[in-house]
């Protein structure tokens, strides 16, 4: 029963594929899949590529072609909410695609042919990511926060959004939180790749969780304080949580 790691971007995971024991390296579909196991679980890492289609398509791979029987994403993320701080954690309750919009056809934000604008993480596998997640916070993270001179971090979980742009303005993040408070949606975070993963798994009966460590406020610094914080901590995360995490469904 492998379950797959994912990230976008190589920094998401380094480091994470040399935990792995008996690892095989396969190509398929532009992309390498990494196969091995992780204190007795079955793992699958990938790596998307930035965006709604690159991660749709991977995650497609790792079900129809490597059988994945879940798919936990590991990344980074813009803090949105009140208090979602650079160095702090989101683990996902749910998705929205902050930038469909198919109105007035349908309400802003609904994907159309599903009724809805949310797409749920699966509580379960979310329940034992989270725990994940906090024992990390709790115990070890601040440590890192602290060598970019940023306080303890935190953790959050709460409604994430993705849509295909690097929000890097102050202005910019305002108006799009201010118009998904419109439609009664209270983002946490803002990424490129979750929501649509969220739609695979749900079309596939798949479960889905998934974990962004805040690397900027999606403000005017984003541009700044996104590249040193995913060269020197978004890695840590992972390698600490999914470790965890393999315990965890393991036991
Ligand atoms: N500089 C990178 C591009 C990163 S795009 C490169 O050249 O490869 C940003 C990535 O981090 C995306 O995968 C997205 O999911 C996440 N992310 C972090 N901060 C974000 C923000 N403020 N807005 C949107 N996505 C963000």
């Amino acid at each position: 029963m492998p379950i797959a790691i994912l990230s976008a971007l190589p920094e998401e995971q380094d480091g994470l594929v040399h935990l792995l024991q008996d690892v095989q390296q396969s190509e398929h579909a532009g992309r390498v899949f990494w196969r091995g196991s992780l204190h007795g679980q079955q793992v699958i890492c990938a790596l998307s590529g930035i965006g709604k289609v690159a991660a749709a398509t991977t995650a497609v791979a790792l079900l129809e072609r490597f059988n994945a029987q879940a798919i936990v994403f590991t990344g980074v993320a813009g803090g949105l909410g009140d208090g979602v701080n650079v160095g702090d954690v989101v683990v996902a309750t749910d998705y929205v695609q902050h930038d469909m919009d198919a109105s007035p056809l349908f309400p802003r934000y609904e994907i159309p042919g599903y009724g809805r604008q949310r797409f749920a993480c699966d509580p379960t596998l979310t329940d034992k990511l989270a725990q994940a997640v906090r024992y990390c916070v709790e115990h070890q993270a601040a440590a890192w926060t602290a060598t970019l001179n940023l306080p303890a971090p935190r953790m959050h979980e709460g409604l994430t959004v993705s849509g295909d742009r690097f929000v890097s303005g102050a202005q910019e993040s305002a108006q799009l939180r201010q118009g998904l408070e419109q439609a009664g949606l209270h983002p946490l975070a803002v990424e490129m790749e979750g929501a649509a993963i969220a739609q695979v798994c749900a079309d596939y009966g798949v479960p889905f969780a998934a974990m962004r460590s805040i690397s900027d406020r999606a403000d005017d610094a984003a541009h700044v304080d996104f590249p040193k914080f995913v060269q020197s901590i978004a890695s840590r995360y992972a390698q600490v949580v999914i470790e965890d995490l393999c315990k965890r469904i393991a036991a």
